[in-house]
């Protein structure tokens, strides 16, 4: 009795503490997810409300995927046109090129990638822009560059490959000549080069993912990759880039429109940092209206349920909505509500422009 009198006001105590929150100071930043108490309009949109072009997909095995589950998750979407960038060169490109033009011809579109082994050896050059342009013989329409060109890319002699080497100049004139544009992504977000401590915004992925904290010797400052970016885009002005990811300005749209004010050869999509645009909806959608001709769908991640966060955004004009993923963002989104003739702009139009075999009639006027 006297064992049971001495514990049950502790037991009592915690109970307490658990139900008055006093143990907050235990849970996480990553666990602390309050449901908004809000009462807004809310318009959950599941479905784009014109046919798209996602312009910023990877399928790395086209070559051998069984496409009709795909195409099911697309029509769902209203994704009329997928952009595989997954492309690859050579046999492997000319498979996948097969497999969509045996099954779905006009749903799929895919672009090459260059293999940048070997830069500097004798003939590199010449090898790696004739590949291209059999790629683009076998069907490719468009040349994706990843970041490691930039961070990763090295010379015979072991030296970093800038983005804007000159030795890849006849790669970029190449594209011009041909008509079919660049997509390319260069570094990463900003704050991955900050010191990761309570001030930077994406502290929980960085801490969350090994490997994409970065600093001015591994490989270089932002700035400096991003410079390289821009002087490349300058040195090709009759060659069409589209700068991935909103060129890492999402979160600084003023100098992104400096950029494209600059530089009317590129294009830019905002896959996987619609959550900047959500947290500055008037700021974007004046953005949007600037830039409503330079402006390209893409998501990046084939995560069918999230592109309804991306529809949201660009359509509605709900306010303090959920976003998927706490590392990208731990704020509410609000939408743009951008017009028509902008949706459907960025939805097909300006796709439709500069990325070429793309069968216009499947989309309206
Ligand atoms: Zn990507």
């Amino acid at each position: 009795m006297t064992r049971l009198l001495t514990l049950f006001p502790v037991f009592a105590l915690a109970i307490v503490t658990t139900a008055c929150g006093q143990n907050a100071s235990d849970m996480g930043f990553e666990k602390y997810n309050p449901t908004s108490t809000l009462k807004v309009p809310e318009h959950i949109t599941l479905r784009a409300k014109y046919p798209f072009v996602d312009v910023h997909n990877h399928q790395w095995n086209m070559g051998s995927q069984d496409l009709d589950k795909l195409i099911k998750d697309m029509d769902q979407l209203n994704m009329q046109v997928m952009v595989n960038l997954s492309g690859d060169n050579g046999n492997s490109l000319e498979r996948k090129v097969e497999n969509v033009k045996a099954h779905y011809p006009k749903r799929f579109i895919v672009f090459a990638n260059i293999d940048f082994d070997g830069v500097g050896r004798e003939g590199w050059t010449e090898k790696a822009v004739a590949q291209l342009a059999e790629d683009v013989q076998h069907g490719a329409n468009g040349l994706k560059i990843f970041k490691n060109l930039g961070f990763s890319v090295k010379d015979n002699k072991g030296n970093r490959v800038t983005v804007d080497d000159s030795r890849l100049d006849p790669i970029w004139d190449l594209c011009g000549k041909l008509g079919i544009p660049v997509l390319i992504h260069t570094a990463d977000p900003k704050s991955f080069w900050d010191p990761v401590d309570e001030h930077n915004e994406r502290w929980l992925e960085i801490i969350t993912h090994q490997g994409r904290k970065r600093s001015d010797t591994d490989p270089a400052p932002w700035q400096t990759l991003i410079d390289e970016q821009h002087r490349m885009f300058k040195k090709h002005p009759n060659t069409h880039f589209i700068a991935a990811h909103f060129g890492w300005y999402a979160n600084d749209l003023s100098t992104l429109g400096k950029m494209l004010d600059e530089m009317p050869n590129v294009y830019t999509e905002f896959g996987a940092v619609i959550a900047e645009l959500g947290r500055q909806p008037i700021a974007a959608r004046a953005f949007f209206t600037k830039y409503q001709d330079r402006i390209l769908f893409g998501k990046d991640s084939w995560v069918p349920d999230e592109y309804k966060t991306y529809f949201r955004v660009l359509e509605t004009a709900d306010e303090y909505f959920p976003y998927h993923k706490k590392y990208h963002a731990f704020w509410a989104m609000y939408g743009m509500n951008l017009p028509d003739d902008i949706l459907k702009k960025v939805y097909y139009k300006n796709a439709l422009s500069i990325i070429p075999n793309i069968d216009k009639s499947m989309f309206p006027e």
